[in-house]
């Protein structure tokens, strides 16, 4: 394994629920729903693959019916406009969205400021880029994690290339406010950076007015990649369906990488995603509804466990400080809390350079059914 790779080891999802597996222990880590998605956009799928739709390569961008569809729901949802032929480019999931637009905009010795704790693989994808992350530490503060902008604006220097961004934010639940989102913007627009924002839990947001997109701001639209995904908003993790939207010279430079990575992928499930995505707006709100009386069973339930809970805004985790219990170090807390509770839970810690400050915080994974997390809350009382 060469050196950019080497400091990776096994992605702690992939390790964790091979632990959960080999334990019998119910499986909070890995962000992945037990109940599929609609049966309706199964069928979709079934039809496609019986009528021959998708069974060979697609088009390198995706198919034109899902560009048209992923156009159509970011002009209906956030008022932006994108052309399906130029702006629109569909990816093997979210994560090689991420993979490719820094594969395609970050030079070897460039900056990337990313938000700390980050989904894990930024860190590897910046370092296949050859980049160098700079982490800006989201820090508890009256329950939440937050941003402190004047270290983020500490952090860009003369080198810096770009800015990752996620909200909702993975593992922490936290949702940038309008006034964080528009310092960001004003930032990027006075360093001229481009900016790379993952957003795959647009539809997740509980509290507050909703998701605002960074593209929605004055002089991020032809400075930022949007990346989006079938697998959290529909619940098919598996389908790997995700989506960039931006300028046309961003969106041609994301798939020059793309091309050389999967080319293409996921091809008749392309077509239903088109039709999940031109869903009534009742499903999100419904889809959105279940999940947030899943976090208050999860989050009530971890309360009374003893852990500090930090509630979350928005996506499917929420993220716990597990000081009050007596522990303080959250890997040796989850490599155990199989054996102890029959649960499995993820160590903050991974999503941290500063391992020390990551080490008290672990994430629990709510899209379950309401069931198994009252079991997984009994357990973990009882423990
Ligand atoms: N970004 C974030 C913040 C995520 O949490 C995930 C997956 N849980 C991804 C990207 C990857 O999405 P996909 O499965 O579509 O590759
Ligand atoms: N993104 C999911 C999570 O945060 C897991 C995805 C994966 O296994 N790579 O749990």
């Amino acid at each position: 394994l060469n050196r950019r790779l080497a400091a990776f080891g096994t992605t702690i999802f992939a390790e964790m629920s091979a632990l959960a597996v080999a334990t019998g222990s119910i499986n909070l880590g890995q962000g992945f729903p037990d109940t599929d998605g609609p049966e309706e956009i199964r069928e979709a799928a079934v039809r496609a693959l019986r009528d021959g739709r998708g069974n060979q390569y697609p088009p390198g961008p995706g198919v034109p019916e899902l560009r048209t569809a992923i156009a159509a729901h970011q002009q209906r949802r956030y008022g932006l406009s994108y052309d399906p032929d130029t702006e629109v480019l569909v990816t093997a999931g979210a994560t090689e969205a991420i993979a490719a637009s820094l594969l395609a905009l970050v030079e070897p010795g460039d900056e990337v400021v990313a938000l700390e704790p980050y989904y894990d693989s930024y860190a590897a994808s910046i370092a296949m880029a050859g980049g160098t992350r700079v982490p800006v530490t989201l820090r508890p503060q009256d329950g939440s994690f937050r941003l402190d902008l004047d270290e983020l604006r500490a952090a860009v220097t003369d080198r810096t290339r770009l800015l990752l961004v996620n909200t909702p934010h993975n593992p922490t639940g936290t949702v940038l406010t309008r006034a964080e989102l528009a310092a960001i913007a004003e930032l990027a627009v006075e360093r001229d950076l481009l900016v790379v924002t993952d957003e795959v839990y647009e539809h997740l947001v509980f509290d507050g007015a909703g998701h605002v997109p960074l593209a929605t701001f004055p002089g991020m639209r032809e400075r930022t990649v949007s990346i989006g995904s079938a697998g959290k908003t529909f619940s098919f993790t598996g389908w790997k369906v995700g989506w960039v939207t931006a300028a046309p010279e961003l969106v041609s430079a994301v798939r020059s990488a793309k091309q050389f990575l999967t080319y293409v992928a996921s091809g008749p499930f392309q077509y239903a995603v088109a039709e999940a995505l031109a869903l009534p707006d009742s499903y999100f709100e419904e889809f959105r509804r279940s999940m947030l009386a899943r976090r208050d069973i999860l989050a009530e339930g971890l309360t009374a466990a003893g852990f500090e809970v930090f509630r979350p805004a928005g996506t499917y985790f929420v993220t716990t400080d597990i000081r009050p219990l007596g522990e303080k170090d959250g890997f040796a807390f989850c490599r155990a809390l199989p054996e102890r509770a029959g649960v499995v839970a993820i160590p903050n810690a991974v999503f941290y350079d500063d391992r020390e400050a990551g080490a008290p915080f672990v994430r629990f994974a709510f899209c379950k059914r309401e069931e198994v997390l009252r079991e997984a809350a009994e357990r973990l009382r009882a423990m």
